[in-house]
């Protein structure tokens, strides 16, 4: 008998939905039915909960709250198993897995996110292979350690750093792409698993989770052409703490006075401003270019290569547990949970 213990979480998604008969809309199904539908997990040989959420939801209405909630459960649960799975929509996932490895602090065990984009009682559908080898990575030891101490996504057949991830496709089983970090494993006839890539535990301290994250946030596209006038009522939006601005190439703005005073302003008055690029392959470099350099003369901190889903949900996590604008804007600029190259 493996000793190994996983708790699997469903908050819900399409994993676990089936088509109602009158509505054909997708809807969750009672998740204490998983077995029926995936009667392969009666034969792991670990020890196998399920928590399941009262009201499982779409991933498109997760916030802050349903992330505490998930954290709680991890926490309340955390010595009693081995690794997680967390059974959630593809929308929004790389969010989350990005808000959950800032929200749980000396992490040293697996906690693997995975979905499907068909349901699990499709005739073909991509939710059993991805439950059951996240289930198989969760588990997974080597010396009486976790192999995967992190947060990461498991889809189709790799097993990504959870806030390096973006959803990629909404039509392919190969939804999630990592553009800046090489894949944790990649499953095939076995999980090959990529430990040089996989961070180790930096202390043996305990869990601590974070449960608050400040949404005094928001993201801002440049476009060649933008209106500084609407610029300006963003960034001068009242209680707005913090903007991540996605920018052109390697960190670059237009260098129009009118355009880089606007900023200069709201960051002199105590807004933090984080610059990613638009581009998903590469870093911010805000001395490349001149464009970058007067951007970076308001202000603007370096975001370097972090996704937009790491940069926003770090942004409120930090905004929420600290006070002084200067420790944010450093901790924005260091790698916390392995985010920035
Ligand atoms: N809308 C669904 C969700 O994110 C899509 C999915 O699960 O893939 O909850």
């Amino acid at each position: 008998m493996d000793t190994s213990s996983v708790l699997v979480i469903y908050t819900g998604g399409t994993i676990g939905m089936k088509q109602n008969a009158k509505t054909k809309t997708l809807v969750p199904f009672d998740f204490s039915e998983i077995e029926k539908e995936v009667p392969e997990l009666k034969k792991f040989k670990y020890k196998l909960d399920i928590h399941s959420f009262k009201n499982p939801i779409d991933s498109s209405n997760i916030d802050p709250s349903f992330w505490s909630n998930i954290a709680t459960v991890i926490k309340n649960n955390y010595d009693l198993y081995n690794g997680f799975v967390i059974l959630h929509g593809t929308d929004t996932m790389s969010y989350s897995a990005s808000a959950l490895s800032f929200m749980l602090e000396n992490l040293n065990k697996p906690v693997i996110f995975t979905g499907s984009q068909l349901p699990i009682d499709s005739v073909r559908n991509d939710g059993k292979e991805n439950i059951l080898s996240a289930i198989e990575i969760a588990a997974s030891q080597q010396n009486g350690k976790p192999k995967v101490p992190e947060v990461c996504i498991f889809f189709e057949n790799k097993l990504f750093r959870g806030n390096r991830t973006t959803k990629h496709s909404a039509e392919n089983f190969n939804a999630f792409r990592s553009y800046n970090y090489p894949a944790l494993a990649e499953s095939g006839v076995e999980i090959k698993y990529n430990s040089p890539a996989i961070a180790k535990p930096k202390s043996n301290k305990v869990l601590k989770i974070h449960t608050k994250m400040d949404t005094s946030v928001i993201g801002l596209k440049i476009f060649p052409g933008i209106n500084c006038d609407f610029v300006d009522k963003i960034l001068n939006i009242k209680g707005l703490k913090g903007i991540v601005i996605e920018t052109f190439g390697s960190g670059n703005a237009p260098a129009s006075k009118k355009f880089l005073s606007k900023f200069k302003a709201a960051i002199d008055n105590g807004l933090i401003a984080l610059n990613i690029s638009q581009c998903q392959v590469g870093s911010v470099e805000m001395e490349r270019y001149e464009t970058g350099i007067l951007l970076k003369k308001t202000g603007v901190v370096c975001g370097k290569d972090i996704t937009f889903e790491a940069a926003i949900t770090k942004l409120s996590f930090l905004l929420a547990n600290n006070k002084a604008v200067t420790v944010i804007k450093e901790k924005l600029q260091k790698s916390l949970r392995g985010e920035i190259s």
